[in-house]
C-alpha cells in the first residue's frame, strides 16, 4: 500500500501518527489537482457547463458518503470543515432546545472536540454535564452509564473509538438505552470510521461526525450525518449565501436539507477529493484494513513488551492505537528520539486532558497505524526505543 502514498513511498519515514491525520494516496491528490486544473467553478449557481459539472461531482460525493455510512438519504449528509465543526453544529442548533436542568452525558474517553462544545452548552443553558467513567481495563463503565441516564437526559455524546487508547465503545448498546429514555445520541466517529465499516442505522446514531483527513481524504472536510427528521427540525447553524430559500430586506426563509446547513462556498475540491478517498477505502475493503490493523497492532505489542520499562495502555479489543509511557522519560523526549530515527509518533495529551487526569499521567507517547504501515516501521520504532532506553536508562 505504501506505493500509493507519495509521501511515504520513497522515504525512510515510519509514519506512526495516523490517529492525528492519515497520509493521502495519489488518487486523492490527483482529484484535488484535477479539480483546480480543469474543473474549478463554484457550485449550485452557474448554468454553464463547468459549474454544472462541479455541482454534479460535489453532490455525487454526498450520495457516496450516504452509501458509505448507510444513511437512508443523501439529505442526511452535511459537509462541514471537520469533525469538530460537525459536533459544534449540533451543539449550537440542537443546543437551542436545551433548558435549565436538562442533562447531557459524555464519556471519559472524549476528544476535546466532543467535550468542550457540551461544557459550553451546559454553562450557557444551566444544564448538567455527566461523564461515563472508565473502568480499570480502559473500557467504558456500562453499569455507571445506565445509572447516569435519567428522564432528564437529552443527549449522549460519545466517541466510537478513542484516539488515545484505541478503545472501541459499544455504540449500539449505548443508543438503545439512550433511546429508551428518550435521549438522542451523537457519535464522534472521527477515529472509528477510518478503521471500521460504519452503519449509522445499525448503530442507531441520531448524529454521527466524521473527518475526511483521518480517512485518507484532504484536510478541511468533515461530515455530519443526522437523521432527516431531526435535521429538518433544527434551526440553521451558519447564515448566508447558499442556505437561503428567499431573502427579503428584513427577513429570509431557509433552504431545505442539506443546503440549510451549508452556508457559503464549501470546500468543493476537498469534498470531491474526499470522494476519491471513499473509493480508495471501498476498493480495499474494511476486512483487509482490519486484518492489517490487527497484525500490526499485535506485532507492535509483542515488540514493545520485550522492554519491561515500557508501560502500554491496552484495552481489550483495542484498535490501531497504542499509547505508552516509559518510566523516567518524558513522552516528548521519547518522541524526539523517535524522530531522530525517522519515526513519527505523537506525544502529549492528544486533545484529551480529562482522560490523562483519569489515567493519572500528564501525557503519553502514542503510536497509531494504518494500512500503509509495515512491520519494518515497527522495527524502526524498536530501534528508536532501544536508543531512548540507552540514553535515559
Ligand atoms: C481527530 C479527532 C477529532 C477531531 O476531528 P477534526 O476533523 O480534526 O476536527 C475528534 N474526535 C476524535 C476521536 C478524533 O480522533
Amino acid at each position: 500500500m505504501k506505493n500509493d502514498f507519495p509521501l511515504l513511498k520513497n522515504g525512510k519515514l515510519a509514519y506512526l501518527d495516523s490517529a492525528a491525520t492519515s497520509q493521502k494516496p495519489k488518487q486523492v491528490i490527483k482529484a484535488l489537482v484535477d479539480f483546480y486544473e480543469s474543473e474549478n467553478a463554484n457550485i449550485h449557481r452557474g448554468v454553464y457547463e463547468l459549474s454544472e459539472n462541479a455541482t454534479e461531482k460535489y453532490e455525487a460525493v454526498r450520495h457516496k458518503t450516504a452509501k458509505f455510512i448507510n444513511a437512508k438519504s443523501p439529505k442526511e449528509i452535511i459537509f462541514t470543515r471537520n469533525a469538530t465543526e460537525a459536533i459544534n453544529l449540533v451543539a449550537y442548533t440542537f443546543g437551542q432546545s436545551i433548558s435549565k436542568g436538562d442533562e447531557i452525558i459524555v464519556s471519559a474517553l472524549e476528544h476535546h472536540s466532543n467535550l468542550v462544545p457540551w461544557q459550553e452548552l451546559c454553562k450557557r443553558k444551566k444544564a448538567t454535564l455527566k461523564v461515563i467513567p472508565l473502568k480499570a481495563d480502559l473500557t467504558l463503565d456500562f453499569n455507571a452509564y445506565k445509572k447516569l441516564l435519567t428522564e432528564k437526559t437529552r443527549l449522549v455524546a460519545v466517541t466510537a473509538m478513542s484516539n488515545v487508547l484505541g478503545t472501541v465503545t459499544p455504540i449500539e448498546e449505548i443508543t438503545k438505552l439512550a433511546h429508551k429514555k428518550g435521549a438522542l445520541v451523537l457519535v464522534d466517529g472521527a477515529q472509528f470510521s477510518s478503521h471500521n465499516k460504519t452503519d449509522v442505522q445499525k448503530l442507531g446514531a441520531d448524529f454521527f461526525a466524521i473527518s475526511a483527513h483521518k480517512m485518507f481524504g484532504p484536510t478541511g472536510v468533515g461530515v455530519l450525518y443526522g437523521k432527516q427528521e431531526l435535521l429538518e427540525d433544527l434551526p440553521p447553524f451558519l447564515y448566508g449565501g447558499d442556505m437561503i430559500y428567499k431573502v427579503n430586506q428584513l427577513e429570509s426563509t431557509y433552504a431545505p436539507l442539506p443546503a440549510k446547513f451549508e452556508a457559503g462556498t464549501p470546500n468543493i475540491a476537498g469534498v470531491i477529493a474526499f470522494g476519491a478517498a471513499l473509493d480508495y477505502i471501498t476498493q480495499i475493503g474494511f476486512r483487509k484494513i482490519q486484518s492489517h490493523d490487527k497484525e500490526l497492532y499485535n506485532y507492535a505489542i509483542k515488540t514493545f513488551k520485550k522492554y519491561p520499562q515500557v508501560k502500554m495502555f491496552l484495552p481489550p479489543k483495542g484498535q490501531a492505537v497504542i499509547s505508552f509511557t516509559i518510566e523516567g522519560i518524558h513522552p516528548h523526549d521519547i518522541a524526539s528520539i523517535f524522530n531522530e530515527y525517522n519515526v513519527a509518533i505523537r506525544a502529549g495529551h492528544h486533545c484529551a486532558h480529562p482522560l490523562m487526569q483519569t489515567l493519572k499521567i500528564p501525557a503519553t507517547a502514542r503510536m497509531s497505524f494504518h494500512l500503509y504501515n509495515t512491520k519494518e516501521d515497527i522495527d524502526q520504532a524498536e530501534k528508536a526505543l532501544q536508543k531512548a532506553l540507552s540514553i535515559f536508562g
